[in-house]
Parts: structure tokens; C-alpha cells; sequence
């Protein structure tokens, strides 16, 4: 039986003083909430202010971004280890808007990903095709594509440290959400080539989030299909009433 995890990513939103806020009203909504990881993604500069304020709670501390070098002559980056000094558990790494904005590909993605895992802690591995490719039907060779080049040389024991995050590029912050259907099909494909390479077991342990415009009134769907883990949220994670109601998600 797989763990819920709901995921909020910030990205380039809230000053401190504002994300403290929000943690703050996030701690008294969801509070006591025990069967589901519940995570938040602020940007860097409010991250260790965050996870001082989240220590003892039910929310873990999440990393939007890393480099996967451990220190040296690189300026302007920050490595799995100090993101973990200051409380982050996991790291997303290979976010659309890093390959599409910053020129970020799989191989250089896949280093990221073995060395947060390295550091112990757990990559949140995001893969999706663009609209284009689901146009030409291209997404599975799109996902297998994604997933060969981010996982090559992984030792299969520890995948079950890793969290997949399938967001199709048309779907975020877009507000069209995939149908539960539509990503079904996608997180079904993707544990199938887990199984494929890694085996049943290592398959059936590792979850995979749905990432894409999903808000209170779609999530309940999302999440009845039996291949979707939980949930990787944008837009809907920056209101605490929002963000509350997709963690107390109920399968319809
Ligand atoms: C995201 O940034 O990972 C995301 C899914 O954004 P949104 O929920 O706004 O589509």
C-alpha cells in the first residue's frame, strides 16, 4: 500500500514573512492528519525559516530545485546536503519549467537524482510530454525517453526512495487538467516500465504523483485511480484553503 503525498510548489512566490503565514494556517487546518505526507516547496531564501517553523508538525520540508555536485567552485547553486541542513527531506528535481526555461536535460536531470539520493534524501522526479508530442502521440516514447535517461545507472534497491511526478506540460498552470482517465493511462505506462526494469516489487513501492492544474474540485477524481499516488500542486498550494482541501482529498 502506497503513502499519499501531497506536494505544494511555491516557485517564485512569497516573501518570508508571507510564507510564514501560510505555514502557519497550514499547521492549524491539517494538523493530526497521520496517513498521507503532506509537503511544501517554498523558494530557497524562505526555506530554512519554513523548516524551523514546520519542525514537529506533519509537513515536511521540500527543495524546488538542486545541483548535484556537493560543493566546489559553483557559484550561485546549492547542494543536496545543505538543502537537507536546513530540513529539507525532498528535492524536486527535472520540473518542466527547468528543462524548458533553464535548458535542463535528462542526463544532467539524472545526476541530480543520484545525488539527492545520495545525500539520503528523496528526489521528486518530474517527467511530461508537451502538447505537441501528446499530439503526435508521442507520449509514452516522450515518458520512456525521460525516465531512461533520468534513472540510468540507478540501483534498483533504492528506488523505492524515489517519488515520480507525471505533469504534462500542457497541463500546468493552464488550469486544463489531464482527465483521470488521461493520466491514469500515463502513471499505468510508467509503472509498467518500472516493473519492466526494475522488477514488480521495486515497481509497486515507488509512488507517482499527478502534477497539473489539479485543484479542490478535481483532485477527489484524480486520486481514485489506482496508479495515482497523490499529487504535485502549483497554482492551488499558494491559499491555505485551497491547498488544505486537496490534502483532505477523499477518493470518489
Ligand atoms: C507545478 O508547478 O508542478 C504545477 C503542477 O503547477 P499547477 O498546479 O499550477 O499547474
Amino acid at each position: 500500500m502506497r503513502r499519499p503525498m501531497i506536494a505544494g510548489n511555491w516557485k517564485l512566490h512569497k516573501t518570508i514573512g508571507e510564507a510564514l503565514e501560510l505555514v502557519n494556517a497550514l499547521k492549524s487546518d491539517l494538523g493530526g492528519i497521520e496517513d498521507r505526507d503532506i509537503v511544501l516547496a517554498p523558494v530557497f531564501t524562505a526555506l530554512a525559516p519554513v523548516g524551523e517553523a514546520l519542525k514537529g508538525s506533519n509537513i515536511d520540508l521540500c527543495a524546488q530545485n538542486c545541483y548535484p555536485e556537493a560543493g566546489g567552485a559553483f557559484t550561485g547553486e546549492v547542494s543536496p546536503a545543505l538543502l537537507q541542513d536546513v530540513g529539507c527531506r525532498y528535492i524536486i528535481v527535472g520540473h518542466s519549467e527547468r528543462r524548458l526555461i533553464f535548458g535542463e536535460d535528462d542526463a544532467f536531470i539524472g545526476k541530480k537524482v543520484k545525488a539527492v539520493l545520495t545525500a539520503n534524501l528523496h528526489p521528486v522526479l518530474c517527467i511530461g510530454e508537451t502538447l505537441e508530442e501528446r499530439e503526435a502521440n508521442r507520449t509514452f516514447l516522450v515518458l520512456e525517453t525521460q525516465l531512461k535517461g533520468c534513472l540510468q545507472g540507478i540501483d534498483p534497491s533504492v528506488l523505492p526512495r524515489l517519488i515520480l511526478a507525471y505533469e504534462p506540460v500542457w497541463a500546468i498552470g493552464t488550469g486544463k487538467t489531464a482527465t483521470g482517465d488521461q493520466a491514469e493511462e500515463a502513471h499505468r505506462f510508467i509503472r509498467q516500465f518500472l516493473a519492466e526494469q526494475y522488477g514488480q516489487d521495486q515497481a509497486q513501492a515507488v509512488r507517482i504523483l499527478y502534477g497539473g492544474s489539479v485543484k479542490p474540485d478535481n483532485v477527489d477524481g484524480l486520486m481514485a485511480m489506482p496508479n495515482i499516488d497523490g499529487a504535485l500542486v502549483g497554482g492551488a498550494s499558494l491559499k491555505a484553503g485551497d491547498f488544505s482541501r486537496i490534502v483532505r482529498f477523499e477518493k470518489v
